[in-house]
């Protein structure tokens, strides 16, 4: 809706951007720019007291120097979307790669499976299946086809204890996809594990001053470009005018807009914009998805003598499925020595923990650290913090193709882009940022 003056110039398109986390900052990062065009007058809206949804970070205490994400980050060498959008913006140098360890924990011991030579290694399964193992990962991995598609009919769980055989499946991948997934886990598609062995790299990267430095880049970026932020603001409703064009009303306040992307949930989704076709709204209630609660806990010492990331069964009677020693990768100098820990896990929105505080979360999860390191004592923490997100992984089950709902919605002008649109690539910031390029791309087309 760009009208147009008698002297041929247009008045800017009015964007509302729902939500100010990744997808959202850079769909307002690619329509206004290049600086000076104004082709379009973009508006974030963002709930939270600060930018960056997810990938958001927090200071513990005053004297940390960088912040921390709420929940667990990093980076792979492969996420290109991310990369190529660093190179744009002036940051790819403060992205610093590292080769951090990782392990999957059985009966008392980590093993590290993150090379051919490490999975016939491992040692609690017979050789037969260590090797059937590392035939269908390298075939998954090296396939030159990427016959991705054809995996979204086929259910991850059967194909993988056939194929790979039930020892090594059972042993090193059916907890974490339980760990993940919960009771859906049997539902998800192959297309989803395929994709987690085919573009992870061993190698991973992590922003100098954390996911935030990153954010509060960009932002700072998108807003020399002319767009407008207003945090702490709760768009509460979408709605469609008759003449075109939406209101969008923010604290109880109707605000007019040409066109609206909204980044947040799909049941958020529904309940915002009622308006949409039921056939849509019925796509975003059949969306599955897990909800995260993480534990950040900080030690006077290390906890683990050099692991970065545990994989968890719950077999072993641990009730959280990963725990990141996230200074074992970054040096503790930059949160004031403080050793910091994740320890977390994807449950479903009414699981109990969501109503946990801090101090019943930590009196749950810390008498396990002992398995970990047979010193460890309570007084070796020195803080703990708890964050929770209900919208946290998005279960793509087998047919997940066709059930994705599109990122034009119905309504002409209204866009919907979410994790749930991620595939078959598990969600990521790197895809939250081809995400929102691809929206961007969309409206300016
Ligand atoms: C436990 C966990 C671990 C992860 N680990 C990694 C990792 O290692 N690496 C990686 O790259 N990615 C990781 N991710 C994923 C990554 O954080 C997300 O893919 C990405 O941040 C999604 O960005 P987004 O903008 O699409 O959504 P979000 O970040 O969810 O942003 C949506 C925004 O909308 C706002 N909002 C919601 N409702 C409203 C409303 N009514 N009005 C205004 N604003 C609203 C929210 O506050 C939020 O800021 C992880 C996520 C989780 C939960």
């Amino acid at each position: 809706m760009n009208i147009e003056h008698q002297d041929g110039a247009h008045d800017p398109t009015r964007i509302a951007i729902i939500g100010g986390g990744v997808t959202g900052l850079t769909t307002a990062y690619d329509l206004t720019r290049p600086a000076g065009q104004e082709r379009y007058a973009v508006t974030i809206f963002e709930n939270a007291p600060a930018l960056g949804g997810l990938a958001a970070g927090f200071r513990g205490r005053p004297a940390w120097e960088w912040p921390l994400e709420h929940f667990y980050h990093h980076l792979f060498l492969s996420d290109r979307a991310m990369l190529g959008l660093l190179d744009e913006v002036g940051f790819r140098h403060a992205l610093k790669s590292y080769r951090p360890n990782t392990a999957i924990h059985a009966q008392g011991k980590n093993y590290t499976l993150d090379s051919v030579s490490r999975v016939l290694g491992f040692p609690l399964i017979p050789l037969v299946d260590r090797v059937r193992m590392g035939m269908v990962i390298a075939y998954l991995r090296y396939h030159p086809a990427r016959p991705w598609r054809r995996f979204d009919k086929i259910g991850a769980d059967a194909w993988l204890r056939r194929w790979m055989g039930r020892k090594a499946y059972e042993a090193a991948w059916e907890f974490q996809l339980q760990g993940k997934f919960g009771d859906s886990y049997q539902e998800v598609n192959l297309a989803w594990f395929w994709a987690r062995v085919f573009a992870r790299t061993p190698k991973l990267a992590y922003f100098d001053g954390g996911f935030q430095a990153f954010i509060d880049h960009l932002a700072q970026r998108v807003q020399q470009q002319g767009v407008e932020i207003f945090t702490n603001c709760a768009v509460e409703a979408i709605r469609p005018q008759t003449d075109g064009g939406y209101t969008v009303v923010v604290d109880g306040e109707a605000r007019r807009f040409d066109q609206v992307l909204s980044t947040v949930s799909p049941g958020a989704m529904q309940r915002l914009a009622p308006d949409l076709p039921a056939a849509y709204l019925g796509q975003l209630a059949r969306l599955k998805s897990m909800g995260a609660v993480v534990l950040t806990v900080a030690l006077d010492r290390k906890l683990t003598k050099d692991m970065y990331w545990i994989s968890l069964p719950k077999r072993e009677g641990i009730p959280f499925l990963a725990l990141v020693e996230h200074t074992n990768m970054i040096d503790p100098s930059h949160y004031a020595g403080d050793h910091l820990l994740y320890l977390g896990d994807y449950l479903p929105p009414d699981h109990r923990y969501f109503e946990f505080s801090t101090e019943e979360l930590l009196d749950e999860f810390a008498p396990h650290l002992v398995k970990f390191n047979p010193s460890f004592r309570r007084e070796w923490v020195t803080g703990a913090w708890v964050h929770k997100a209900k919208y946290a992984q998005p279960v793509p089950p087998i047919g997940y193709l066709e059930m994705i709902p599109a990122l034009r919605t119905p309504l002409p002008g209204l866009y919907f882009a979410s994790m749930s649109q991620v595939y078959p690539w598990d969600r990521g910031t790197n895809y939250a940022v081809e995400l929102g390029r691809k929206v961007a791309g969309m409206i300016d087309a």
